[in-house]
């Protein structure tokens, strides 16, 4: 099958690292960690696994670290080399092994792609799985897989940059007739979102600070205003294309980040500004709640700024080296900070209730109006193109950009 795949040999990654500060098209290529071409359909591990041909496989900003050799050395192992890359996906099961029970050849699913102890054929589950938290385990490098934490990061498995990947009969989430393809495959980034407004649910008048509006940023808003709806949000977009996506999924007010946008921020929040010594005022009052949905030192020197003391920052973002940031804040207002990675199960409402399968839910009831952030698709071969429209995001107005690795298919769209 044709396949985006991953390696890094230390010759081939320090090539490339040279490579691509010349230009970033060479962060792809025949001699480049990251290349295009054919490789071997994936083999089912196991009788319990399927075999999947990709419909849509969305590009997220940690792939593109991936390709840029951006991501984080703390990471590296929990993957193996070479793989494909995509773990946003969408697709059909073309091959069920004989032990898969509910699911049919030719039914669209979208796959939870995280490679916990339950695909990983470990028994019994770690604490954390067993306790419905498997971005926690502790066995991505364990058991029947090559190392890794999501199938788009392992050896064998395949992923959805290529036209066919495979999958535990655990992590397939039915999807709905009602859904085009452009929505499921946001299921995944959107089951992230949800998994980390669930984890700090705001409380009914808490203000939210969603710092970043990309499209993690974005469907954190929707997940916000389904899940939050007594909670006003506030959006710290880049572009006004972003805002503009922001206020149609509801957000209260959005604050474009530049000129005296400190003062907006402060204004929403209605928190006073303290004027240091030296560099940027600082809030008293603020947001109770902000989620960081970009990596950069700057969303991260907002957040800190405008949390009121004793609030909450949650990051989503790829932050890896913030270079700069001043981290008084942090202790100076008792602020607490946490991580938040993929999905896990979410007690409400008198159930327990996984992460993706609310976000196929919020999707299919209308509660989360997420198909225009689908802004573009390419075909594989024009990975490119592709690579570069979700890398400019100014430039290309691009919010979620996805590869269509197969021909078009039937059914739905
Ligand atoms: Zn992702
Ligand atoms: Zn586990």
């Amino acid at each position: 099958m044709k396949a985006i795949r991953f390696a890094a040999p230390l010759p081939t990654y320090l090539l490339t690292l040279a490579a691509g500060r010349l230009s970033p098209r060479f962060y792809v290529g025949p001699l480049a960690c990251t290349r295009y071409g054919e490789v071997p359909d994936p083999a089912l591990p196991a009788p319990d696994w399927v075999s999947v041909r990709t419909r849509l496989g969305g590009i997220c900003g940690s792939d593109l670290a991936i390709v840029t050799l951006g991501a984080s050395p703390s990471t590296s192992p929990f993957s193996s080399f070479p793989f494909v890359l995509g773990h946003e996906n969408v697709g059909e099961i073309v091959e069920l092994g004989a032990d898969v029970r509910g699911f049919d050849r030719g039914q669209r699913v979208v796959v939870n792609p995280l490679l916990s102890c339950v695909p990983r054929a470990i028994r019994p589950a770690c604490a954390a799985c067993a306790a419905g938290r498997p971005s926690r385990c502790a066995h991505f490098t364990d058991g029947a897989l090559a190392p890794g934490m999501f199938i788009g990061t392992t050896r064998g498995v395949g992923g959805s940059w290529g036209e066919c990947f495979t999958a535990h009969a655990s992590q397939l989430v039915a999807v709905p007739e009602s859904l085009s393809d452009e929505e499921a495959v946001l299921v995944e980034p959107l089951a992230c979102a949800v998994h980390a407004v669930r984890s700090h649910l705001p409380p009914a008048g808490e203000r939210a600070l969603v710092v970043g509006a990309g499209s993690i940023g974005l469907l954190t808003v929707a997940a916000l205003r389904a899940l939050a709806p007594a909670s006003p949000v506030t959006v710290l977009a880049r572009h006004v294309f972003q805002g503009e996506h922001a206020e149609r999924l509801g957000a209260e007010r959005v604050v474009i980040a530049r000129g005296r946008y400190v003062d907006a921020l402060a204004e929403a929040a209605g928190a006073r500004l303290l004027r240091p010594v030296l560099g940027e005022r600082i809030a008293v009052g603020g947001f109770d709640r902000t989620v960081v949905c970009t990596g950069d030192s700057r969303a991260m020197e907002d957040a800190l700024r405008m949390t009121r003391a004793g609030g909450t920052i949650v990051l989503l973002g790829n932050a890896v080296h913030l270079k700069g940031v001043d981290w008084a804040p942090l202790w100076l207002k008792e602020l607490t900070l946490a991580g938040s990675l993929a999905y896990g199960a979410h007690a409400h409402g008198g159930a327990t209730r996984h992460a993706f399968e609310e976000a196929v839910a919020l999707i299919a009831g209308g509660r989360a109006a997420v198909r225009p952030l689908v802004t573009h698709t390419f075909p594989l071969a024009d990975h490119a193109r592709a690579l570069a429209t979700a890398a400019d995001r100014g430039g290309a107005h691009s919010i979620k950009v996805a590869f269509r690795p197969g021909p078009p298919a039937p059914g739905p769209v």
